[in-house]
């Protein structure tokens, strides 16, 4: 067992930011916890990490407790904290010599920051400011600094947010290739990431597990489908889109404007711009909708 958390309740005041909460993660798996703002992702995270005390329960990592062994945790565990705190007046390699200290790597030190430097893609960028450096390659050196010391266990508090399209491709794809040989539990609120990313689901809404799944599973409920939204120049019978095949629903948006839930694994604009063509429609607009996880809680609650 890699994460233990036990009945864990956490109070800020009266207010319950986890109620009574449990969850075991194997080791070796790579699972998302996903949901809306405040639904007490960070604070779970804060509490297997050891930066915030559970009110009520017990949580282990690798068998060690997070109260009374955090010394022994925090070895084993990384961490990449909401918004990445970084010293922005530091270079990288310098920052990242550090993050090695702190973690009494003495000898090792320059090797494993030659390693992370290579790892998380940093050759070209560990001479400069951290300050001077984009987004995405922020959240290298925040992901370097979490894997310095060779956790078992890594912690990703929202590791994408932020980040541009192509950034999100590249730190999911070195997230991906990190959670080969390590135990990793990331928040995230997008539904495409979990897919993209996560052997399991684990669902979070107002301090509770709402759901907890394998990512497949939840393909299987439709819950991971992807949505186009086309916008036409006139009302017409978009009915007709449901005959492609792979698509699983059509919504009316407005008279004029319709999504399109897709199976995840399938691009289907061209069909949908050929069908367009063929009945005449003038397509104004097509682009890719996100699903955000209050659809995907909508789905949960009412459709199955
Ligand atoms: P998430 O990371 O899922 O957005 P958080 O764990 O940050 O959620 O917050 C869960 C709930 O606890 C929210 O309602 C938030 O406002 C509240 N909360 C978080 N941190 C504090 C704090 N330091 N003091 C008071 N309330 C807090
Ligand atoms: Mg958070």
């Amino acid at each position: 067992m890699s994460i233990l958390i036990k009945n864990v309740t956490k109070k800020y005041g009266e207010q319950k930011a986890l109620d009574d909460v449990s969850i075991k993660v194997n080791k070796g798996e790579v699972v998302a916890l996903l949901g809306p703002n405040g639904a007490g992702k960070s604070t779970m995270m804060k509490i297997i990490t050891c930066y915030l005390p559970p009110n009520e329960g017990e949580v282990k990592v690798f068998g060690h407790d997070v109260l009374s062994e955090s010394l022994k945790v925090r070895r084993v565990v990384g961490y990449l904290p909401e918004n990445n705190p970084l010293y922005p007046d530091m270079y990288v390699r310098e920052y990242l010599e550090f993050v090695a200290g702190i973690h009494k790597l003495g000898s090792r030190s320059k090797q494993r920051v030659k390693e992370m430097i290579d790892q998380t893609g940093l050759e070209l960028e560990h001479h400069k400011k951290i300050g001077a450096l984009s987004k995405g390659y922020r959240q290298r050196v925040g992901i370097a600094q979490a894997l310095i010391h060779d956790p078992e266990v890594l912690i990703l508090d929202e590791p994408t947010s932020g980040l541009d399209p192509n950034q999100l491709v590249e730190i999911r794809n070195l997230v991906r290739e990190v959670g080969k040989h390590k135990t990793v539990l990331l928040s995230t609120h997008i539904m495409q990431e979990v897919e993209a990313v996560c052997d399991r689901v684990i669902i979070i809404n107002r301090g509770k597990i709402v759901a907890d799944a394998p990512t497949h599973e939840l393909q299987l409920l439709n819950l991971t489908n992807r949505i186009i939204k086309a916008e036409f120049d006139q009302p017409a019978n978009f009915e007709q889109i449901k005959e492609i095949n792979g698509v699983v629903e059509v919504q009316r948006e407005n008279e004029t404007t319709v999504r399109i839930f897709v199976k995840s694994d399938e691009d289907l604009r061209a069909h949908v711009f050929k069908l367009a063509v063929e009945k005449n429609w003038v397509l104004l607009s097509m682009g890719y909708e996100d699903q955000t996880v209050e659809q995907v809680f909508r789905k949960l609650t009412f459709n199955t």
